[in-house]
């Protein structure tokens, strides 16, 4: 008990005054619901066992759930305890219960104690567990609970077939097989893939298409997900010999997409996969990439020489480099060299989309013909909920559990808005289902999100063994991006994560929001895929009408363009404002990403890119990045200033905190950050420390460092590294004089500076605002009176995060043209 209280108490400040994640909100909410309900108890009754005995079942279960994970050696006893004396029959030792046993007992003690008005718990539970199961009765008309064990039957027989129709090896992702070993084994499953090339949709349509794009220059391919665009246009154009004068070029708007793409068509190619993972062979035949690579390589190659055949693929996702690609292809009404179209006759682009939106493109590209390839649509039946939902995460968790009880074999796909909430939906899954014993089929959970480890992502196409059923966890990338065989039933919140922009302050945030329709049908359309599918729908029909846009707003009218506006600046672009975007970007997001760019020195009064910003354009990071690189020559601390620029380019997930060890992870963790450095030079030492150690694997379990995200940031490192010859800046290290290394930094960072304020807060130096130090930062509870910040993040409050000490006469001398009017 004090352990629980001591926890709350520390947690009280940061659950009080911080925006937690969902998983942390909950944690903390159970102990404190746990710690007053144990409280109030133990006033009452004199021993463990007895704690237990008059709260309610649904609590206790409750209770016992959760105090099993929070404090394993104390409540695993007290679950034994109380289990036993509740009853014994239905436990073993270790406290695991035997459902079918459990509910036999219930049942018999719910007869006896009837009889008696006397208090029952199981009676209790009873009739939570028959509400619960109502509930979802009520919401999806589904059969009632005596129909359950039929099903079972039902499921495991229809298992077997679905086993039979899908012949696919997830063993071919290993990325070093044993040569030898693999070598015949290779061979089979590639000429069964083969066979199965032959089942997909598009296959009857090889030909036509072969003929159409030798005839046109311009094609737009429409058809539904799954039909086999992503994976086999490029390989038939390999097959029809374009890739003789050069590489088929395959973009899409997701770098797990690229990943997972290359993958399976290498297997089916029966190639190895190449060294980057987006290309399918040593020599590049075939290369998937990410729009973002693609734009990227038109500026050290404005004619895309090596490339025969590009196809835009996912192109209704309107990706800001889509939009920005389109925009170079064509720009026919821009006086520029970039009519690429024009220009390089021979060049076949196709652009490929899932939904309507084919004829914008077509119209775009001056009536460019639509290739359709009819797919196999079975009909979806679409349920809404009656009423809206509070908390989406726990109707979808009650949601699988009901389609999993109630409904025939079929896997599930259950859309959520990123990697902390499949994260938190996964835990609690299986927390739910461990318990039931054999009275319930297998569950097989699969994530799928952005940063999931290749090997684990491979998972979710593996076939479902036989009687169990598969519950896929994934963000928007299942939309249309990926297709996973076998799925019947979809679970749609009506959630995703959508980037905004606010011109005004400059500040971007990454928010819930609701889907666009057209979004909520394309998910619906993934239930239906091998046969008549279910989507449920976790909002109301009349939120649908309501609430939902028709579609979603292309990203290039809700981001930063700065980066954007140097790369077009650097291709001679200079008319932005005539540019023939697709759909234009907001001309206050314009003029603010030249503001920025201005203030940075990449351009001069003119509207001209500097020296500086030439420079800058290299480099594929944030403008403030690469500025901050440039800045780094002068003041001799390059070899630090790209690993700290590589460090933050991973993101926030270079530190973990495992629920059982949070204070030792802390402890690691501020060891970087002694003499209160800040946290750019605490990931700098994070990344030295890491190196020192020879790359270390051992040495980031050891210092709860989470060892992908240390790979990607070298790899980072290694690409900026290469790019600083490029732009003649030498590696030199000057990690003895930190100022250095931060006047660096404030030079590609001082629009982002505060003054720390009376109260603990901060007011932002351009367009004052009030922001907050994220508690993640070394800085937390330093609180240095002027700072120097990485990014806003906006939770519940606004939060810096990233946070280094700074000099206010630093600015002075860095940004003169900036702040010396100012004070
Ligand atoms: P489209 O691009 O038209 O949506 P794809 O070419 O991506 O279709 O997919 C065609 C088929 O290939 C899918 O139905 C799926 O069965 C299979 N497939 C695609 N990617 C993978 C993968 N990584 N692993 C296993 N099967 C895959
Ligand atoms: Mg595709």
């Amino acid at each position: 008990l004090e352990e629980i209280k001591d926890d709350i108490e520390d947690e009280q400040y940061l659950f009080e005054n911080v925006k937690l994640t969902d998983a942390e909100y909950r944690e903390i909410r159970y102990k404190k619901e746990i710690y007053d309900l144990v409280k109030k108890r133990t006033e009452e009754v004199e021993t463990l066992t007895e704690l237990f005995v008059p709260i309610s079942w649904e609590m206790a279960v409750i209770l016992l759930d959760i105090l099993s994970t929070l404090l394993p050696p104390y409540l695993s006893a007290a679950r034994t305890a109380a289990a036993h004396y509740r009853m014994p029959e239905a436990y073993d030792q270790d406290g695991n219960v035997d459902q079918e046993k459990r509910f036999a007992v219930s049942l018999q003690r719910y007869s006896q104690d009837n009889a008696g008005e006397k208090m029952n718990p199981f009676a209790e539970q009873e009739a939570w567990e028959e509400h619960q199961m109502g509930k979802a009765d009520m919401k999806y008309g589904s059969k009632n609970k005596k129909q359950i064990s039929d099903d079972y039957q039902y499921v495991f027989e229809d298992q077997i077939d679905f086993v039979k129709a899908s012949v696919m090896d997830g063993d071919e992702f290993d990325e070093e097989p044993n040569e030898l070993l693999d070598k015949p084994k290779e061979k089979l499953a590639s000429e069964m893939l083969q066979e199965e090339r032959k089942t997909l949709p598009i296959y009857p349509y090889r030909d036509q298409l072969l003929q159409a794009v030798q005839e046109y220059q311009v094609i737009v391919i429409v058809g539904e997900t799954g039909s086999g665009k992503t994976t086999q246009i490029p390989q038939y154009l390999h097959e029809a010999g374009y890739t003789k004068q050069g590489k088929v070029g395959c973009t899409q708007p997701r770098r797990v997409a690229a990943m997972s793409v290359a993958a399976r068509v290498s297997q089916e190619m029966g190639v190895k996969l190449g060294h980057e993972a987006y290309c399918t062979s040593e020599k590049t035949i075939l290369k998937y990439m990410t729009d973002g690579m693609l734009l990227r390589e038109i500026l050290s190659e404005p004619n895309l020489e090596s490339y025969s055949v590009l196809m835009v693929d996912e192109a209704h996702e309107r990706t800001l480099s889509t939009d920005i690609l389109f925009g170079l292809l064509k720009a026919s009404r821009n006086p520029s060299i970039y009519d690429l179209i024009k220009f390089r006759s021979d060049l076949k682009l196709l652009i490929s989309s899932a939904t309507l939106d084919a004829e914008k493109f077509s119209d775009y590209f001056g009536s460019a013909p639509i290739f359709k390839i009819p797919g196999r649509r079975y009909p979806v039946e679409i349920h809404y909920t009656k009423a809206p939902e509070a908390d989406y995460i726990d109707a979808a968790i009650v949601t699988v559990l009901q389609v999993h009880v109630t409904q025939p074999s079929g896997d599930i796909l259950v859309f959520l808005t990123g990697q902390e909430e499949i994260e938190t939906m996964e835990e609690i899954l299986k927390h739910r289902t461990r318990g039931l014993g054999t009275k319930i089929a297998e569950l097989i959970i699969c994530p799928i999100y952005a940063n999931l480890p290749t090997e684990l992502q491979a998972k979710i196409f593996e076939p479902t063994p036989a009687g169990a059923r598969k519950v896929v966890l994934a963000t928007n990338i299942a939309e249309t991006s990926l297709t996973i065989d076998g799925i019947k039933y979809v679970i749609d919140p009506g959630f995703a994560k959508v980037k905004s922009y606010n011109p005004r302050t400059g500040m971007e945030s990454l928010l819930v929001n609701p889907i666009s329709k057209a979004s909520a049908m394309q998910r619906a359309g993934r239930s239906g895929r091998t046969g008549p599918g279910k989507c449920f729908r976790l909002y109301t029909l009349y939120n649908y009408h309501k609430d939902m846009d028709d579609n979603t707003v292309p990203e290039i009218q809700r981001t930063n363009l700065a980066n954007v506006v140097l790369i077009l600046k650097s291709l001679g672009i200079d008319d932005l404002v005539n540019f023939d975007f697709i759909d234009p970007p907001p001309e206050e997001a314009l003029l603010k990403a030249l503001e920025l760019l201005f203030a940075l020195s990449a351009l001069n009064k003119f509207g001209e890119l500097t020296k500086v910003g030439r420079r800058m354009a290299e480099f594929p990071l944030d403008p403030m990045l690469s500025k901050m690189i440039v800045a780094s020559d002068k003041y001799k601390c390059s070899d630090e200033i790209i690993t700290v620029a590589a460090m933050l380019s991973v993101g926030n997930s270079i530190f973990y905190r495992p629920k059982d060890k949070q204070v030792h992870a802390d402890n690691a963790r501020m060891n970087f950050h002694l003499g209160n450095v800040g946290d750019h030079i605490a990931l700098l030492r994070v990344y030295n420390s890491w190196r020192e150690c020879n790359y270390s694997t051992q040495w980031c379990y050891e210092n709860y460092i989470q060892v992908r995200s240390m790979k990607r940031a070298r790899d980072i490192r290694d690409q900026l590294e290469g790019l600083l010859e490029r732009v003649e800046i030498e590696l030199t290290s000057n990690l003895g004089d930190l100022d250095s290394i931060k006047k660096a930094i404030t030079s590609g960072f001082f629009p982002h500076s505060a003054k720390l304020q009376k109260n603990g807060s901060y007011w932002t130096v351009k367009h004052p605002q009030r922001v907050h130090i994220h508690p993640s930062s070394g800085l937390a509870q330093v609180l240095p009176r002027w700072v120097v910040y990485h990014e806003l993040v906006l939770t519940t409050k606004e939060y810096m995060r990233q946070v280094t000490e700074l000099k206010p006469d630093w600015l002075v001398e860095i940004a003169p043209h900036y702040y010396q009017m100012k004070d």
